[in-house]
């Protein structure tokens, strides 16, 4: 089977799927793999390296797509600007490809992998169970954007984190809030600890709080009679009226901190917004919001997408992808995620789709020119 790794074309994205030392790794167990001339470049591999693991690179992506049993991508398929045809039109019938596809929020593109006869898996929709553990990729990248979240904050910021004391006076150390504690929100609170920050943590679940404050993060509880978290472990959609009981007690955090980054999501849904107009206008003049939740409609009200802007003299982070920004990272990790799950669904060299396994059965959302996934195909209806 020839597993293909094609250049990513979504604009921005600088991480490849595979990096050299995981292609190696597959081709010791019998695949083959090919590669788009300059894929891994952005994320510094260059061709050589997969050469030397023992890649095939192919010049083009339609050469290499007519040859490729599986796809192995990050973004989603997208019209391809130099073919001028859409990846799905570009693929082989019958192939799987395996990437983000986030069919919830685009489940028109789950519908074009069907009608094309393309097999999905989508690295979103792995559950995130023990076993599983090794193949989430929505964690392995959310970690890294946690990291990189602060770092570009505090960059922007015109003051130090930690708490100073020299012969010319004390610095008081930063104060940071975030909104949400997943993978993403927890790895920025440690992140900012270890750079000497205060740091106080918003979520709807309130089993993350002892999570919070075993890493040094005071936590803002929004006290409910709801129940905020699914059988899955994750929040559910909050009502309006805990998201306006939220808004009033986050108010004085969020108006007296240097950095607010909310990374609040909620499976398949538009980001709730947190962060209003009116937090900002309240906020210090040369503080800092960053909304990793900009790719899904946002956290803040005033955030823009793809852009730092200032608002009300509050500087404005809309980075919608993270982690290609230390592609470098992000890649070598997403790679051992697929490489993990190509191990899981595959006997010698040669990948079976067993439809009652766990991990099958939640990823795989469209099979044998059906949209299979139950929420994408209600989304269709
Ligand atoms: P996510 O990216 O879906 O959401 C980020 C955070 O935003 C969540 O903590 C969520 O509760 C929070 N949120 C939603 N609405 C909010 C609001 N109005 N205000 C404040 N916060 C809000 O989350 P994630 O990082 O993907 O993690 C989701 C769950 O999955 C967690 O319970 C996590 O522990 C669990 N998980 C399990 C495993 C595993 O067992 N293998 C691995 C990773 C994550």
């Amino acid at each position: 089977m020839l597993i293909a790794v094609p250049k990513e074309i979504q604009q921005g994205e600088n991480r490849v799927a595979l990096v050299p030392d995981t292609a190696a790794k597959l081709i010791k167990k019998g695949f083959e793999v090919g590669l788009e001339k300059g894929a891994g470049l952005n994320a510094n591999f260059p061709d050589e390296l997969y050469e030397k693991a023992g890649v095939k690179i192919f010049t083009s992506p339609e050469e290499l797509y007519n040859v490729a049993d599986i796809v192995l991508k990050v973004q989603r398929p997208l019209d391809h600007p130099d073919t001028g045809k859409h990846e799905l039109e570009m693929i082989k019938k019958g192939s799987l490809l395996i990437t983000f596809m986030y069919s919830l929020h685009y489940p028109e593109v789950a519908k074009k992998a069907a009608e094309a006869g393309i097999n999905v898996i989508s690295m979103e929709a792995i559950p995130r169970t023990t076993l599983a553990q090794k193949m989430d990729a929505l964690s392995s990248q959310a970690n890294i954007a946690g990291y990189k979240s602060v770092l570009m904050t505090a960059d922007k910021l015109g003051k130090i984190f930690p708490l100073m004391m020299t012969a010319a006076g004390t610095i008081s150390p930063a104060k940071v809030v975030i909104m949400g504690a997943g993978v993403a929100g927890l790895q920025a609170l440690g992140t900012a600890k270890r750079l000497g920050a205060i740091v106080e943590v918003s979520d709807i679940r309130p089993t993350v709080k002892e999570e919070v404050q075993s890493l040094g993060g005071r936590f803002i509880e929004v006290e409910t009679d709801e129940v905020m978290q699914d059988e899955g472990g994750y929040a559910k959609e909050a009502s309006e009226e805990f998201l306006k009981k939220q808004k009033e007690l986050i108010f004085k955090h969020v108006t007296e901190a240097d950095i607010v980054i909310t990374t609040a999501l909620v499976p398949g849904k538009k980001a709730p917004v947190l962060v209003t107009e009116e937090m900002v206008k309240n906020m210090r003049k040369g503080s800092v919001v960053l909304d990793m939740a900009v790719e899904f409609g946002g956290n803040c009200e005033v955030s823009e997408k793809g852009a730092t802007v200032e608002k009300h003299g509050v500087h404005i982070i809309g980075e919608p992808n993270l982690p290609s920004l230390v592609p470098v990272n992000s890649s070598e990790v997403y790679s051992k995620n697929l490489l993990s799950l190509l191990e899981h669904i595959s006997k010698e060299n040669n990948v079976e789709l067993n439809l009652e396994d766990e991990i099958v059965k939640g990823s795989l959302i469209v099979y044998n020119g059906e949209v299979i996934n139950e929420r994408t195909k209600q989304l269709l209806n």
